[in-house]
This record gives structure tokens, sequence and C-alpha cells, in this order.
């Protein structure tokens, strides 16, 4: 799998590392760059993708990497940590996340995309609420919103600078938001959070550098997932045949719709309090993602 990458510089030593187009496992990742040291937010899925960001940063700072803070525990912004050679932070609930998967069932769910040279490595430092690194006069803080996109979110502020990392709390360029291991209604809390800071750039997790214009489309687009499982809800349908007809009308489009079977089965579990058949939803949500293809 050949990927498109680039490392745009946002503000003085500010750097977003965008991989092109953002699909499953193509995530974005950051780079900030100070007197004494730089910090890393994220790693990536493989050794191929992590190594050619690090050439990216070594074309642009020659500064000890001292940290790096992971967003969330998903393989591809955890699975290259140990490559960077630094010191890693996340979310309690991350670390968990992070030393829960395992590569080898990521491999048979996905066998066209390569995992060499991933590795699971425990994160170092763990924060709950908050925190901050201070780098000369610049503040780097690393917030987390409550239960998103995952349990263990953590989204990267400078307020200064008027930029967010947001991890995958944000999707744009048309990738479709995906908070299966998350809350829906979480999600959209942690996004009108991130509209409230007012920043000029949000970096997502996946696609290109976005502003308050995609975390209304995010938003809007959760909530149509609600609207969906309100719906089956109220006629009485049984979930994972609603999932298998469910239409998408506008959202058909985007790329990865069929991260709709599990969104639509988490609000589905958060309106009636019971938890859905995780094996089912992602079988479903894999046979779409086929049917598609074909
Ligand atoms: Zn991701």
């Amino acid at each position: 799998m050949k990927v498109r990458a680039e490392l745009k510089e946002i503000s003085s030593g500010v750097y977003a590392f965008i991989q092109h187009r953002g699909e499953w496992f193509v995530s974005n990742a950051g780079l900030i760059v100070g007197e004494k040291f730089a910090v890393v937010v994220d790693s990536l899925t493989n050794e191929s993708m992590a190594r050619a960001f690090i050439r990216k940063i070594r074309e642009v700072t020659n500064k000890p990497l001292k940290f790096l803070l992971n967003t969330h525990g998903d393989a591809d912004h955890v699975w290259t940590n140990h490559l960077f050679g630094t010191t890693t932070i996340c979310h309690e609930n991350c670390r968990e996340d992070t030393m829960r998967a395992h590569p080898e069932i990521y491999s048979v769910l996905f066998p066209e995309l390569d995992f060499s040279g991933a590795n699971i490595t425990p994160q170092d430092i763990t924060v709950n609420e908050k925190m901050k690194i201070y780098m000369e006069n610049r503040e780097i803080e690393a917030i987390h919103p409550g239960i998103a996109h995952s349990t263990g979110d953590l989204f990267i502020y400078l307020p200064k600078e008027k930029i967010v990392f947001c991890g995958d709390l944000l999707f744009s360029s048309k990738c479709t938001p995906f908070a299966m291991f998350g809350s829906i209604s979480g999600s959209i809390e942690a996004l009108k959070k991130l509209y409230e800071l007012n920043a000029d750039f949000y970096v997502p997790g996946h696609g290109d550098i976005a502003g308050k214009d995609e975390i209304q489309e995010n938003i809007s687009y959760y909530l149509f997932v609600q609207n969906e499982a309100k719906k089956c809800f109220e006629k009485g349908l049984n979930l994972y045949e609603f999932l298998q007809k469910l239409e998408l009308g506008e959202y058909e489009n985007w790329f990865e719709s069929e991260r709709i079977v599990g969104n639509l089965a988490r609000a589905y579990s958060e309106l009636t309090g019971e938890t859905f058949d995780l094996l089912e939803v992602a079988r479903l949500m894999f046979q779409r993602k086929n049917n598609k293809i074909k």
C-alpha cells in the first residue's frame, strides 16, 4: 500500500503530518518543535509510515524528540510508538486499550494492509483529566473530553497558536466519523467543546486539516446516527436487520461509510442501555464494506 504523506507547517514550529486519503489505518500525526526539544503527537500503523514521518521530522529539526502524546489507543495512533525513542504519554484508558490490542486479529480483518514493524508498547506516563507541557513561551495542553471516540481520548490544544490536534474526535475530507468503541452522545459533546475553542486549525485523526465547518459536519453526522437509532428503537425493529437495510442518504458517498454499522449499534445501546454483539456488528460492518467494493 503506497501512502502519500506530507508534513505541513501550520504555525512556526507546529506541523501536521497528513497521510492521504485518511482511510482505515491511514492516520495523521503532529510535531511541535521548541528550543530544547520537540513533542510528537501520535505514532502510525506500520514501520514504513513511521520512518517516513521521522524522515520528514529530521528535515525540519534536529532537536531531541522528548515526548510522544497519544490521542487514543487505536492501532494507527500507537503501534509504532517504540520507533520514536521518546517518553510516551496518554490517557489511563488509552494505555489499557493499547495493551489489549492484538495485531494478529487485524491482519485477518484487513489482509490487504501492512502491519510490519508494528509493536504493542505500553505508554510511560498516563493522565486522567488534563496536563500541560511548557515549551519556552508555548503551552501544550492535553485534555480528556470524556468518553467520545474511545474511552481514553486526549486532544492536544495550543491556545496561543489556536491549533488543536483532535485525534479521532474529528474526521475530515469526507472520511466517515467512528465511535463504535466510545460514545455517540459523548462524541457530540466533545466536538462541541472543540468548536467552542474557536481554534483556527483543527488537525483531525484522518483527512486534511480542518476548521469549524468540519466539526459541524461531524456533529450533524452523529445526530443522524442517533436519529436512525431512535427510529429503529421506536418501531421495535431488530437492530441487526435494521443495520443491514439502513440507507445513508448523503453519507453513502462518504469514505468508509460502512462505519454506520458500528456507530448505529453504539447509539442504539446508549438509547436502550443494552450492550450489543460486538462480533456480529463487526461482521455486518465488513459485509457492508465488501458489498460496496464489488
Ligand atoms: Zn485513527
